[in-house]
């Protein structure tokens, strides 16, 4: 199987939300397609940016890494999901949308070492993987957080991340978000 193209990107990730996204979302009441559709339609419903939108749908895709053509996988990086998407995602969309999937973990991270009231309502299975993701970030990560072009983007997908976990709510499917995704794929490609 050849890598994805500007072409293919999009398909592909439309066939993986079919064909995956009934799996279950790591202990949560959900499966992965819904939280990510949720997530997006948290940002669409605040009035995000299409690439802050894209970046909110996308920002799991790293779960299905082994579903991508390409040896991101094989290099070992698969057990850092939100890496393995980044590095996929980083061919064909903006900077903002990789950062947005690349730092979700980060940006818990950040919560919890910057908002007192963020831990406490993480759920069961985010406080799990907090731990395994290395616990709330020292003085010094959380500068170098800061530093990183528009991280309070990346923290507000964060939250949407963290609010997507709703049994049963209604959403947009995927195809609704795969014109808004060419749109970003574009402008992009046109940027460069
Ligand atoms: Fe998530």
């Amino acid at each position: 199987m050849s890598p994805p193209t500007q072409d293919t990107i999009v398909p592909l990730l439309s066939e993986i939300f079919t064909r995956r996204g009934a799996e279950e979302y790591l202990g949560e009441p959900v499966t992965i397609a819904e939280h990510m559709l949720q997530c997006a339609q948290l940002a669409e419903d605040a009035g995000a940016s299409e690439e802050i939108i894209v970046a909110a749908l996308l920002h799991d895709v790293g779960h299905f890494t082994h579903d991508f053509p390409t040896d991101a996988a094989d290099r070992g990086i698969d057990s850092r999901h939100e890496e393995a998407a980044a590095k996929i995602l980083e061919t064909f969309f903006p900077q903002i949308v990789v950062d947005g999937v690349r730092c979700h973990v980060a940006a818990k991270r950040y919560l919890c070492a910057t908002d007192p009231d963020y831990f406490d309502n993480l759920s069961n299975a985010s406080v799990q993987s907090l731990h395994l993701q290395g616990g709330p970030m020292s003085d010094e990560e959380v500068r170098a957080f800061e530093r990183i072009p528009g991280y309070r983007d990346i923290v507000q997908i964060r939250v949407w991340d963290d609010l997507g976990k709703i049994p049963d709510a209604r959403t947009f499917g995927f195809d609704h978000h795969a014109p808004m995704i060419e749109r970003v794929l574009q402008r992009h490609k046109e940027a460069i």
